[in-house]
């Protein structure tokens, strides 16, 4: 059992207990503010209210953690009353019925169904890459896996899809020298914003300066790298270990994320793309779909340009982030306004899903 102050709602708490040259790291990249929200229910909703959150007081005082990374000016919400529920949750039982019931489409016969790059498909042992129809970017292609349920997949899976993507960005590298930018996702069905109920992965190789998210975070880490002499993944990564918000697996650096852009992020931090990577990435998708009960995910991989470019991406490591997209029957969409334009608000608690990936991992950390 975990400790029950080991919450996200407590985390001011947790930081205040460092010692202080923890403490000070923490800061320099994390900003907490802790505050309370109170309201007055009238009696007619009580019993609707114990039901749902287990008592009135809980709801009449809630304590709302803002979290907020000062240094990529990301920004997670976390309310006691949501990161409270349990994580348990189950996959919709007809959702197996529901995928298998789409088979026949482009993805199950890519030869037919699906056009190729300029300079063809690239094959892997589980796999065949195609070019988008319409494409994101000058380069736009996928691996379709040649398994149609994108649920299942297995380590060595997952490594052919991820060896394929990067041969086709050699391919692609080689076709136009001025694309250079690898990016990597993986939308796990249609909450996800995959359209095709088919398993897959995307990749796109870029030219001139890579995706804003990324360019974002490459200058940010560099700016922290002037003013504090050290590489911002090491302290982000330090400051996640202080908390037990790591769980390192075959030497990849596993961090239940303090500002989650949604539910249950993970980022994956390694120095290089090589197989102990993939098959973390395996392990933690595994947890998501296994333990944590997950059915559509977002996957994405950012690393330095496949050749050389103007700009500095020393110390720049592979970075795989992952995150839950919530129920495939669920109507509402999870990312609203806030989200889009101010914090992202989470259900999910950081100290939960460590406790899920050490667990899957059969390690602690
Ligand atoms: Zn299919």
């Amino acid at each position: 059992m975990s400790d029950p102050a080991r919450s996200i709602v407590h985390l001011a708490e947790w930081v205040q207990a460092l010692p202080a040259a923890e403490r000070e790291r923490f800061q320099c990249i994390f900003q907490i503010d802790t505050t309370v929200g109170e309201l007055r229910p009238p009696p007619s909703m009580h019993d609707w209210i114990k039901e749902y959150f287990g008592s009135v007081d809980a709801v009449e005082r809630q304590r709302i953690v803002k979290v907020t990374n000062l240094i990529t000016l990301e920004g997670s919400l976390f309310n006691e009353l949501r990161a409270g529920r349990p994580m348990e949750a189950r996959a919709p039982s007809d959702l197996t019925q529901t995928i298998m019931s789409n088979t026949g489409g482009p993805f199950c016969r890519p030869l037919e169904g699906t056009p190729e790059d300029v300079f063809g498909r690239i094959e892997g042992d589980h796999c065949i890459t195609a070019s988008n129809i319409a494409k994101y970017d000058g380069f736009h292609g996928l691996v379709i896996f040649d398994e149609h349920n994108p649920l299942q997949f297995s380590a060595k899976r997952v490594k052919d899809y991820i060896d394929t993507a990067l041969t086709w960005a050699r391919e692609a590298h080689c076709v136009d020298k001025e694309a250079r930018y690898f990016f990597l996702m993986w939308n796990c069905l249609w909450r996800s914003g995959a359209s095709i109920v088919h398993g897959h992965a995307q990749m796109t190789l870029s030219r001139g300066i890579h995706y804003a998210k990324v360019e974002h975070l490459r200058r940010a880490a560099l700016l922290y790298r002037i003013a504090h002499s050290v590489n911002y993944f090491d302290d982000l990564y330090a400051v996640h270990k202080s908390l037990g918000l790591t769980a390192d697996y075959k030497g990849v650096r596993v961090l239940a994320y303090l500002t989650p852009i949604k539910e249950k992020e993970v980022v994956l931090i390694s120095k290089r793309l090589d197989d102990e990577l993939k098959y973390v990435i395996y392990k933690v998708l595994q947890c998501f779909v296994g333990a944590l009960g997950v059915s559509s995910f977002n996957l994405a991989l950012y690393m330095p340009p496949i050749d050389s470019v103007p700009e500095d991406w020393k110390g720049f490591p592979v970075l795989v982030r992952v995150v839950d997209r919530g129920d495939p029957n669920n109507r509402t969409a999870d990312f609203g306004a806030m989200e889009l334009y101010g914090s992202s608000v989470i259900a999910s608690d950081p100290f939960r899903v460590v406790d899920a990936l050490s667990s899957s991992f059969g390690s602690r950390s």
